[in-house]
C-alpha cells in the first residue's frame, strides 16, 4: 500500500467479499486500497435493507457508509432469481426459509417450491449489483454514484451437491459447468464466472476509464 493510494471503504462484514474485491482490483491493475467499514468504525451497524431491488439495497448501504465516513464507499447486494418462481427469492434470498441467513432452510424451501417443476424448467440466475458512492470526493471528475451489475445463468438441481461456497451454491448448476454445482467449483473457478465476479470486473473496467 503506497502512502497516497486512494481508499475505498467496503460496507460489508464479509471478509470473503473484501478479499475478492481486493483480488479483482489487483488483477485489474487498479491502485486502490479497500478497507472494511468495521475496521474503521467498529460500532458500525449495517442499515436495514428494505429496498425492492438489489440496486436499492446496495445504495442504502453505500450511502450510509459515505454519510458516516465521508469516504467513497462500495456496497453490494445479490441473490437468486428463479424463473419458475417469477424471480423469487430475489431480494428475499437470505431469509427465504424464514430465518435470516439460514442457508439450510433457504435451500430446503427452494427444493420444496420446485418439487413439481421438471428438468428444463428450472432455470435461474444469481444477480449482483455493486454501488460505489462518493468517489467524486477523491477524484473531482468522477461521478458521485457508480453502479455495476453481473449475472450468472444456470438452473436449480434436484438435490444438494458440493461443500464449497455458501448460500444456494449446492443447488445451483451454472450453465457453463452443467456437471457440477457452484458448490463443487474451486473458489477461483467460482470467482471467475460468478455474478459478483462479473459485477466487480465491470466496476473495475469503469474505474479504469476514469
Ligand atoms: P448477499 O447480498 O451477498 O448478502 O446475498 C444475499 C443472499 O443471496 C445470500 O444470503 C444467499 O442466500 C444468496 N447469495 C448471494 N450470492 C450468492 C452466491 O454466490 N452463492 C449462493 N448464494 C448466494
Amino acid at each position: 500500500m503506497s502512502f497516497m493510494t486512494p481508499m475505498i471503504v467496503v460496507a460489508t462484514g464479509n471478509k470473503g467479499k473484501l478479499a475478492e474485491i481486493q483480488a479483482t482490483a489487483q488483477g485489474a491493475g487498479l491502485d486502490y486500497t479497500f478497507r472494511a467499514i468495521f475496521d474503521l468504525l467498529p460500532d458500525w451497524t449495517s442499515p436495514v435493507e428494505d429496498g425492492d431491488s438489489f440496486e436499492a439495497n446496495a445504495m442504502i448501504k453505500a450511502r450510509a457508509g459515505f454519510e458516516a465516513l465521508g469516504l467513497p464507499t462500495l456496497a453490494d447486494d445479490s441473490g437468486l432469481a428463479v424463473d419458475a418462481l417469477d424471480g423469487a427469492p430475489g431480494v428475499y434470498s437470505s431469509s427465504f426459509g424464514g430465518v435470516e441467513g439460514d442457508d439450510a432452510r433457504n435451500n430446503a424451501r427452494l427444493l420444496d417450491e420446485l418439487a413439481a417443476v421438471p428438468e428444463g424448467q428450472r432455470s435461474a440466475r444469481f444477480l449482483s449489483t455493486l454501488v460505489l458512492v462518493g468517489l467524486d470526493n477523491l477524484l473531482p471528475d468522477a461521478p458521485h454514484t457508480i453502479t455495476a451489475t453481473g449475472a450468472c445463468e444456470g438452473s436449480i438441481g434436484f438435490e444438494a451437491a458440493g461443500e464449497a461456497g455458501f448460500g444456494y451454491d449446492p443447488l445451483f448448476i451454472p450453465a457453463t459447468t452443467p456437471d457440477r454445482t457452484m458448490a463443487q467449483l474451486s473458489m477461483q473457478e467460482k470467482n471467475a464466472m460468478s455474478h459478483r465476479g462479473q459485477a466487480l470486473q465491470n466496476l473495475m473496467d469503469t474505474l479504469h476509464q476514469l
